[in-house]
């Protein structure tokens, strides 16, 4: 495994793989691994013969009262798990050499970060496709995969990839959970026992969301309101959004028909945690069947 630190050194590799017709399969991430990133990286490992992990603290995308300077670093211990998840070539570049002096090149976005997370970050959706658009460049991968998440993300860099027609395939990993349901994130070794039990109830309120839509709720308000009861069971959380959208244009819905994304931002003690569920409607075909036969419908 090829540990580089700076553009060149990645661009010479990177250059070498491609004149031996290998693909690149990048993984990129901010660090301090977990189950989450390791999904990735087993997805990765399939998809091409060089598998590349961008581990890069992007201080681009941190607000100036945001968690930069306590956000984990356990390099040694990345590198393992690295080395555990058959990873050819890191990345882990200084920040002077991903933005050295008198960089001033970036890029946005007009509609996508106007939404969710995007209200409370400003500049955050712009840092994050800034430091993709470069990583692309300095990696050439022929596929990066990134995590459901951050649903946010992954639609502001399919967004990008199609608007620059950037030759790169965007794949999406399904989000993956502790035992409680609660989302894996790096971010989650900020929490007390008692702060870990309480963000357990995020994904009980996603769960929430989706059987009222179920029961045939399709009113955004109700919907909130079913996500939010949950939320307010436990006095450590704190609700930052509880979003009823479109899943690609992330607008909020006026009423949902056949598909939904619900979105939640919750702050716990000092971590703020994200998650999300996209709802469809079971198929009609389904729907009728199942009336026919005198079931309920599956959804
Ligand atoms: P991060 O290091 O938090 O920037 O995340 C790096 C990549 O891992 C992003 O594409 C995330 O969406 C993805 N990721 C983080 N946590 C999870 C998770 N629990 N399940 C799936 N993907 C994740």
């Amino acid at each position: 495994m090829k540990v580089l630190h700076t553009v060149a050194e990645a661009r010479s590799e990177v250059r070498a793989a491609k004149a031996a017709g290998k693909r690149i399969v990048l993984v990129p991430t901010m660090g301090a691994l977990h189950e989450g990133h390791r999904a990735l990286l087993a997805a990765g490992r399939g998809a091409g013969e060089v598998l590349a992990l961008s581990i890069f603290v992007n201080p681009l995308q941190f607000g100036p009262s945001e968690d930069l300077s306590a956000y984990p670093r356990p390099f040694g211990r990345d590198l393992e798990v690295a080395r555990g998840s058959g990873v050819d070539l890191v990345f882990a570049p200084p920040a002077g050499e991903v933005y050295p002096q008198g960089f001033e090149t970036f890029v946005d976005q007009r509609k996508l970060p106007n939404h969710l997370c995007g209200v409370s970050r400003p500049g955050h959706f712009r840092g994050v496709l800034t430091v993709v658009l470069k990583l692309f460049h300095i990696l050439e991968p022929d596929v990066a995969i990134f995590g459901e998440k951050d649903w946010q993300q992954l639609q502001t860099i399919r967004r990008m990839v199609q608007d620059l027609d950037l030759a790169v395939e965007v794949r999406a990993h399904p989000i993956v959970r502790e035992r409680s349901g609660l989302a894996r994130s790096s971010r989650n070794a900020y929490l007390s026992r008692a702060g870990r039990a309480a963000a357990a109830l995020v994904r009980r309120a996603l769960e929430a969301g989706r059987l009222a839509l179920d029961r045939g709720a399709r009113d955004p308000g109700r919907i909130r309101a079913a996500m939010a009861r949950v939320l307010a069971r436990s006095p450590l959380l704190v609700p930052e959004y509880a979003a009823v959208a479109d899943p690609e244009t992330l607008e909020d819905l006026s009423a949902v028909a056949d598909r939904a994304l619900l979105a939640l931002a919750v702050r716990v003690e000092r971590a703020r945690l994200i998650d999300n569920l996209v709802w469809r409607a079971a198929p009609r075909v389904a729907r009728a069947g199942a009336r026919r036969k005198g079931r309920k419908p599956l959804s």
